[in-house]
């Protein structure tokens, strides 16, 4: 490895990130009632309504926590225990949903698809014909699968049966096209460590007001912690210009998710998706060369964030390690089914506004590939 050179994230989250969000980083802390951070945190909340495509009637939550905080605080604000959710699983995140409400007590029913398939709007039809539940809950981008879902048509189709929507965006936020309220999703949850290019700890949930209303509506509230009513009049507060206070929030975290968002929304939300449908052309087209292969099967369904891919032919799960020998850090397999024979590319955030990082990428892994065939005397 290249000691002059840091080793470069490309897994697919936490990110890279901007010179600005690092500095943003090194500020010393601020109170949670200071003005500075007042106008700060109301910057922040103004900016995720615009990256999700919501309205000023969507209530921006952002707590301090992972995506998986996120996805509790969605799940346990709409749904509680005996009503019934429908859950689509395009990888281990939506399993990972079905267990947050399997322990709320909500009756779950799944449908899954096979690792690299995706779920089609017919088939969301199909299972709503049945039986309509309460809330349906969905992954936009799976990161274990790397497989994106129509979520224009799927939101459609839920929408017009009447339960709510959730929606996991948590690889996708910021990365891919997503209209909130034009599309009538009631919750997108997403994580700063993502395509938002901030650093780890902040979870973001955007509610609705038929999400809100459906928190007001609950026999058993959620975990105070993770409460919309418990932090609707704080978030209320700060968006108004005045501090406020349930539970300390991560201000310095908050303030690197503002730089983040700056630097976002000032090359525009729109701009920014085609820029990662680019990058993520690029990097397949490079990956490609070298007879690598997306793992998603279905058509228009390979996600813009990150490139699940197939191991090359006579190349272990080894060229993760190699690749990192060369200074560039990719992930292995995270779906249980794919996990011997594909690794992950992350390739979102502020890092795809930098060519020469995308291309170092794709040379560590193409002499890592090389490496090992030649290794295994392939
Ligand atoms: N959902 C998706 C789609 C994810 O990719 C992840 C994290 N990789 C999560 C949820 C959970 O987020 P976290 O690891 O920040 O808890």
């Amino acid at each position: 490895m290249n000691a002059d050179l840091e080793p470069l994230l490309m897994i697919p989250g936490p990110v890279a990130l901007s010179p600005a969000v690092r500095a943003a980083m090194a500020e010393p802390p601020r109170s949670h009632t200071d003005p500075a951070f007042v106008e700060v945190f109301a910057r922040v909340l103004a900016n995720v309504r615009a990256v999700c495509g919501a309205d000023t009637d969507h209530q921006p939550f952002v707590v301090a926590g992972s995506g998986t905080l996120a996805m509790e605080m969605a799940a346990t604000n709409v749904v509680g225990p005996g009503q019934r959710a429908l859950v689509l699983q395009t990888g281990v995140f939506g399993d990972r949903m079905a267990q947050i409400l399997g322990r709320r007590s909500v009756a779950v029913r799944r449908l899954a698809a096979p690792a690299g398939h995706t779920i089609s709007a017919e088939a969301v039809a199909e299972a709503l014909g049945s039986e309509v539940p309460d809330a349906v809950f969905l992954t936009h981008v799976d990161t274990s699968t790397g497989v994106r879902v129509d979520l224009e048509r799927i939101a459609r189709v839920v929408r017009g049966a009447g339960p709510l929507l959730v929606v996991d965006g948590v690889c996708s936020v910021g990365g891919e096209r997503l209209l909130q309220a034009a599309w009538g999703v009631d919750v997108v949850l997403t994580a700063s460590q993502k395509a938002l290019s901030a650093p780890p700890g902040l979870a973001l949930v955007v509610a609705s007001p038929r999400a809100l209303a459906a928190r007001r509506a609950l026999a058993v509230p959620p975990p105070l912690t993770v409460d919309f009513e418990a932090w609707l009049p704080v978030h209320r507060a700060y968006q108004e210009g005045r501090a406020s206070y349930f539970a300390t929030p991560a201000t310095g975290l908050v303030r690197a998710l503002d730089a983040a968002l700056a630097e976002l929304v000032a090359e525009g939300v729109d701009a920014v998706v085609e820029r990662h449908a680019r990058v993520a052309s690029t990097v397949r087209a490079g990956l490609d060369a070298l007879g690598i292969r997306p793992v998603p099967q279905d058509g228009d369904t390979v996600a813009n964030t990150l490139s699940a891919v197939w191991l090359p032919e006579g190349v272990g799960a080894d060229l993760v390690g190699r690749v990192a020998e060369r200074g560039v850090l990719v992930a292995g397999g995270l779906h249980p089914d794919l996990r011997a024979n594909s690794f992950r590319i992350g390739h979102m955030g502020w890092v795809g506004t930098q060519p020469a990082l995308l291309e170092r990428t794709l040379r560590a892994v193409a002499a890592a590939a090389n490496c090992a065939s030649t290794a295994d005397g392939a």
